[in-house]
């Protein structure tokens, strides 16, 4: 058993199929030992650590979500009565940009531990969170790591800037980023957030790329999710969001582009040479009928997110993947594996860990346990078959974060979850009946500040 220096195991899987790796795909037949937060070994787990019979499992690295929009969490089956939205910027005013003005601070905070729970309970690790409320911007990042820490999950978090509620509102949903980005926590780090081009004038754009250069992070905006973005950037500022964001400084290695959809071959390579990595959400952009994006199939730093539809990575990645089939793309079941893997990769790189994402000795111990007694052979050549056409969030079992059992038996280990599901049926019924009252967003894109 290979093993890594640091304090004595505390908890040992046992008798589990390990997927190692995800990219390239690595398949063992091991035991897990675990000491503090980071994997300690791999192979046969060592005297007197006290161990959980794994036996007919499958131990994956813990999922990351790449793009997330937690807020939406109490928004399933709310009611909807006004004249149903005609495109994207309608489905804009009407609906989302309604929703972010209605939380208070208990709405974010349940929207927060429901999103968390739901997320776990799929096995994913790590959540990256873009957050709006803006009658609730100054300490809302706070709040929401507070009730992520509770549940045990990892998440990046950032606050989303833009024009499109004023000057003030704008000012301090910078102020929350550069707030948060100050004090780093174990399980929780931060973005600078940005809503996207059509949403923000020249200076608040200029701002946000400063604050993430200061803070030594990236943005994390929406990029040409439709082709309005597209237009507003040519009409207002005669050039493509890209070059836009470019000439922001908003592009490079640490940047989180989410969906690139209305892009140029011309800007794919633009993001593809910046190194900025890609959240891709196929599911959010089926049901917006806003496109495809061409960096999902050939670009090279692509993750996936669920653009708040859930925080479940497996569902994703299987759309992910039947989504590309269907756009003729010569994809193999490999692809959603890898995509997965790019995840751990942006969130590794937030919390300086290089190896989250992978069951090795030293790396973080963020991993899924999934009920898994395979019908059919299982081996590291046909997993990414398994994964698109077997695997399912109802067999996740257990899921460790930085080495604590947070979900054990179908179970979180850290919360009250009836009770928590109480309070959130009663908080989506207060935040239901406050949207009632919320008009459509007046916002249209400008092209400029608004005043
Ligand atoms: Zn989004």
């Amino acid at each position: 058993m290979s093993a890594a220096p640091g304090p004595a195991p505390h908890l040992a899987l046992c008798g589990a199929t390990v997927v190692t790796s995800l990219d390239p795909v690595s398949l063992v037949t091991a035991d897990v030992a675990i000491a503090g937060d980071r994997i300690a070994a791999v192979g046969t787990a060592p005297a007197g650590v006290p161990r959980r019979d794994c036996s007919g499992t499958l131990v994956l690295p813990g999922n990351v979500c790449a793009h997330h929009h937690l807020y939406s969490a109490l928004s399933r089956g709310m009611p909807y009565r006004l004249e149903a939205p005609r495109g994207f910027l309608q489905i804009l005013q009407r609906t989302w940009w309604r929703l972010a003005r209605a939380p208070d601070e208990p709405a974010v905070r349940l929207s927060a531990l429901i999103g968390g729970l739901e997320a776990l309970h799929a096995g994913t690790t790590t959540v990256i969170d873009h957050h709006a409320s803006p009658n609730v911007i100054d300490g809302s990042l706070d709040v929401i790591a507070d009730a992520l820490t509770e549940l045990g999950l990892r998440s990046v978090l950032c606050y989303e800037v833009t024009d499109r509620d004023g000057a003030a509102r704008a000012a301090a949903g910078l102020a929350e980023n550069r707030r948060f980005l100050a004090r780093p926590r174990r399980l929780s780090r931060g973005m600078v957030g940005a809503h996207a081009s059509f949403t923000l004038c020249d200076d608040t754009l200029r701002a946000c790329a400063e604050a993430a250069s200061a803070a030594g992070v990236g943005v994390h905006i929406h990029v040409a999710e439709d082709q309005a973005d597209q237009q507003d950037a040519e009409a207002a500022w005669g050039m493509r969001v890209v070059e836009r964001l470019d000439r922001a400084g908003m592009l490079g290695p640490d940047a989180l582009l989410a969906h690139c959809v209305h892009v140029t071959g011309q800007e794919a390579a633009v993001i593809t040479s910046s190194g900025a990595a890609v959240a891709h959400s196929p599911r959010s952009n089926m049901n917006n009928r806003v496109g495809y994006s061409p960096l999902a199939r050939d670009g090279a730093r692509v993750a996936l997110g669920t653009d708040g539809i859930g925080g479940d990575m497996i569902s994703e990645s299987q759309a992910g993947f039947f989504r590309a089939v269907e756009a003729g793309a010569a994809t193999d079941p490999g692809w959603p594996v890898r995509r997965l893997a790019e995840g751990a990769r942006i969130a590794g790189r937030r919390f300086g860990e290089p190896l989250l994402g992978t069951i090795a000795p030293g790396a973080p111990a963020d991993l899924t346990v999934l009920s898994y007694p395979s019908p059919t052979p299982l081996t590291g050549e046909n997993l990414p078959g398994h994964w698109v056409f077997g695997i399912s969030a109802r067999q996740v079992r257990d899921v460790i974060v930085a080495g604590q059992l947070v979900v054990a038996d179908r179970r979180s280990t850290r919360a009250d979850e009836e009770k928590i599901a109480q309070q959130a049926a009663r908080e989506a019924r207060r935040l239901w009946a406050r949207l009632e009252e919320i008009p459509p967003h007046p916002f249209t894109p400008k092209g400029r500040c608004l005043p």
